[in-house]
């Protein structure tokens, strides 16, 4: 499908991607009407869109009838009762990425990450080297800014690093990026999915339509994608952090493309998984026809992104580490795995409907002690009493001083909670943010 100025469109829901879209469908000349289900009081920039779109606040009414297409934010679940009745209709729905795709320049390539953990580094990770190469790339998608926002009708910008959600490929009718990246698949968001299998489908969606001249970057270890991906039309990569015969592998100290090696103790973020990471973006430098010595050099300069196993201080030999974006019990895993010794670990949310006796295992290899706290704190009990030593605090303050007093020279503390932070924080960054000011907060009182 491509884009049509003379269409109508109907924008659901006012975030960041919605408001994007809505501003490129005025630089293209269509009209675009704008429907919100909070009120307008709530909505930061309302009185601006008032201003330039037809709007609706408080509520998605019929008006929406009126239009041909819709936006879909992300954030809406497609069981939604408007989203329920567009179907109804006939009205085609998209997300702003599969728009993005249908009104950008013909030059531009699409490198696409989605998964269940990882997407931000790898994407990151990808952007920085071509960055380094001295390509004319941006970053957009669920990172940093909405891919509307940028010129991408435009010609000239060579490369697209997109990450993506499954929300986002929910609503797809013709998105084909050259470069799809499928990392991992792990239970998460089962609260707006009817099964893992239904999210899996989701997922495997960043490579519906792409064909033969494209590149499918996928996990060779992931059973869940293996048994998924014969459909796939694009011309298939594996990595592999267990496997020789991988186009991409790590090898003993070394990560390995080919016949390229780049030492693990080159790379600036730590632990298995993000070698693994490492790989697929390396992969896709190679897919894409870049020099993969260069671009293995490039990713040495690489740090590690805020709330992603941050290394953030060292107080009387102790270590912290901000993994506060480990939202889900994989990401706590490979958190666990990503230390020599064992470590003193900070658990505990809102809860996503995770079975945590996934990390029993982990947690009984990896960690000294877990510390609990948030709302999953009666759920955590229950999974792991007896099994592990545990301690219930009643706030993260709590838990850091609780795990510091408790630690010895050379360990380590790390906040990784397995959880959302929607309980007692706005967000992932907020609850990282308020673990490193009680870091500083103890520092201080030590000196
Ligand atoms: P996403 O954008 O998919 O949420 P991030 O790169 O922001 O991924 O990382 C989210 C969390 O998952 C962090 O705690 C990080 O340490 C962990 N993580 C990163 N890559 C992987 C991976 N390949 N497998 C498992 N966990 C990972």
């Amino acid at each position: 499908m491509m884009f049509d100025a003379s269409l109508k469109y109907g924008i659901l829901g006012l975030a960041r991607s919605g408001i994007a879209a809505a501003y490129k469908i005025k630089e293209l000349r269509a009209i675009a009407f704008l429907s919100e289900l909070q009120e307008a009081r709530q909505i930061l920039s309302a009185q601006e869109l008032l201003q330039d779109f037809a709007c609706e606040f408080g509520g998605h009414t019929d008006k929406l009838l009126d239009c041909e297409v819709w936006i879909v934010s992300p954030g809406i679940p497609l069981s939604a009762s408007i989203l329920q009745k567009g179907k109804a209709q006939g009205i085609r729905m998209i997300s702003e990425i599969e728009f993005g795709y249908q009104i950008k320049a013909e030059d531009s390539q699409i490198i696409a990450v989605t998964g269940s953990n990882g997407k931000s580094t790898t994407a990151s990770l990808i952007h920085h080297i071509l960055k380094e190469l001295g390509k004319n790339c941006i970053l957009a998608g669920n990172i940093g800014d909405a891919f509307c926002s940028f010129p991408i009708h435009k010609p000239g910008i060579e490369y697209i690093v997109l990450e993506i959600s499954s929300f986002q490929l929910d609503l797809i009718e013709s998105f084909a990026p050259q470069v799809a990246i499928l990392l991992n698949l792990s239970p998460d968001h089962l609260n707006r999915y009817p099964d893992f299998a239904a999210y899996c489908e989701s997922k495997l969606g960043i490579f519906r339509y792409q064909n033969s001249g494209d590149f499918a970057v996928l996990n060779q270890d992931s059973a869940e994608i293996t048994k998924r991906d014969e459909f796939i039309k694009a011309q298939k990569l594996y990595f592999s952090g267990i496997a020789q015969d991988a186009a991409a592998q790590v090898n003993g100290k070394f990560i390995q493309v080919g016949k390229d090696k780049l030492s693990i103790y080159e790379l600036k973020i730590q632990g298995r998984h993000n070698q693994l990471n490492a790989l697929a973006a390396l992969l896709s430098i190679q897919a894409l026809g870049l020099d993969l010595k260069q671009g293995m050099k490039a990713a040495t300069s690489f740090k590690a992104l805020p709330h992603r196993l941050e290394f953030v201080d060292s107080i009387n030999g102790v270590a912290f580490y901000n993994d506060s974006k480990a939202t889900n019990c994989d990401s706590t895993k490979s958190a666990l795995e990503s230390f020599e010794r064992p470590i003193r670990i900070i658990l505990g949310g809102s809860d996503k409907g995770e079975d945590f006796s996934l990390l029993t295992d982990s947690l009984q290899k990896h960690a000294v002690k877990a510390y609990v706290t948030g709302d999953t704190q009666n759920l955590m009990r229950q999974a792991w009493l007896g099994k592990l030593p545990l301690e219930f605090a009643d706030d993260l303050d709590s838990s850091v001083r609780r795990a510091f007093a408790e630690a010895a020279m050379g360990e380590n503390i790390v906040l990784s909670p397995a959880c959302a932070s929607f309980d007692h924080f706005k967000n992932f960054e907020h609850r990282g943010e308020t673990f490193k000011a009680i870091v500083r907060e103890i520092k201080r009182e030590k000196e």
